[in-house]
């Protein structure tokens, strides 16, 4: 007789996984990919996530490092994170067909920056460095209008032309709790400092780390599914240590789950970060299904429905 599997509550945060802005950039390859044919060339992840770049590669998508690796006539697609400036000009140089799929709370960011740079303000980013969403957004702007400070040493140590002229803007992906600190600390050296109108960490962000806090005190463990490289999936492992996991980890699939590691937990906070696909959370039930005795729960802090548009040139509505 085989020995009976132990009991485990495995808590589904809610809202997890894809974000609209996610949706829209692989909803736009997909669409590129019906309407031209393949190849439809993507430069960089369009997401970070190597399951979705995969699927879309079998679809025909080819992702490319850098424009120059697109031959004359390719069509070509930006990411959701955004990109510098000088990018949509090169293709335009090239006479490139391109879509861009920068997330339009990306796009919010670049705007606003751009707005503060007219009114002559020095501009701080509070971001994390080699981040391809903060070299969009440092891109922006002509180099050195932007300074890049991603701690408090980094707030401390900065001298600006003018403190009475300067403003801040954020990446989308930060840690809440983190940047209220950054942003703390820059209003007390900086009290005449420009804040955004509106918070830059996306809805996506905000809620994603909320329902991790609001499962994290029952959870002994929290697996965050997501790739090293995606800021936001990071910043969910941070926020359920901090919030008293004894353990935390970021998986990409299910066979990275470490169950040595794991201990013996009688209960198992699941998240996804937003670039992560709904199918690779139902891998992870399914392996724990094979381990334990598993009670599903959802835990629902918030529902989404924010929902972006495809651009124009590309469904001719
Ligand atoms: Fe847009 Fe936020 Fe999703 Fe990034 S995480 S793509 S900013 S909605």
């Amino acid at each position: 007789m085989s020995e009976a599997k132990r009991p485990l509550t495995l808590l589904l945060a809610s809202p997890r996984g894809f974000c609209a802005g996610v949706d829209r950039a692989i909803q736009i390859v997909e669409t590129a990919l019906e309407k031209f044919g393949p190849p439809v060339y993507v430069r960089h992840e369009i997401v970070h996530n190597r399951f979705v770049v995969e699927t879309l590669e079998r679809k025909g998508a080819i992702f490319v490092e850098e424009l120059d690796e697109v031959p004359e006539g390719g069509k070509v697609i930006f990411s959701a994170h955004g990109v510098p400036k000088s990018v949509p000009a090169a293709a335009e140089k090239r006479e490139l067909i391109y879509f861009d799929a920068t997330c339009p709370l990306v796009s919010k960011v670049h705007i606003e920056a751009g707005r503060l740079h007219e009114r002559g303000l020095q501009i701080l980013l509070i971001g994390h460095a080699g981040h391809p969403e903060v070299i969009g957004t440092m891109g922006q702007l002509p180099e050195g209008a932007v300074t890049l400070v991603e701690t408090l040493a980094d707030v401390e140590a900065f001298r600006p032309h003018d403190p009475d002229r300067l403003a801040f803007v954020t990446q989308t992906t930060l840690s809440v709790d983190d940047t209220a600190e950054m942003v703390a600390a820059l209003k007390a050296r900086f009290p005449n400092i420009v804040a955004p109108h509106k918070e830059d960490i996306c809805y996506a962000t905000t809620n994603r780390q909320e329902a991790v806090k609001a499962i994290a005190p029952r959870a002994e463990v929290m697996l965050v599914i997501g790739a090293p490289n995606s800021s936001n999936s990071m910043r969910l492992v941070e926020v359920a240590e901090r919030a008293g996991c004894t353990y935390a980890a970021l998986v990409q699939r299910a066979a990275d789950i470490d169950w040595g590691a794991l201990g013996h937990p009688h209960t198992v906070g699941l998240t996804a970060g937003a670039s992560a696909p709904d199918v690779l959370v139902e891998e992870v039930i399914a392996v724990f299904r094979e381990h334990f005795d598993v009670t599903l729960e959802m835990a629902e802090t918030v529902r989404e429905s924010v929902q972006f548009k495809l651009p124009r040139a590309l469904t001719g509505e």
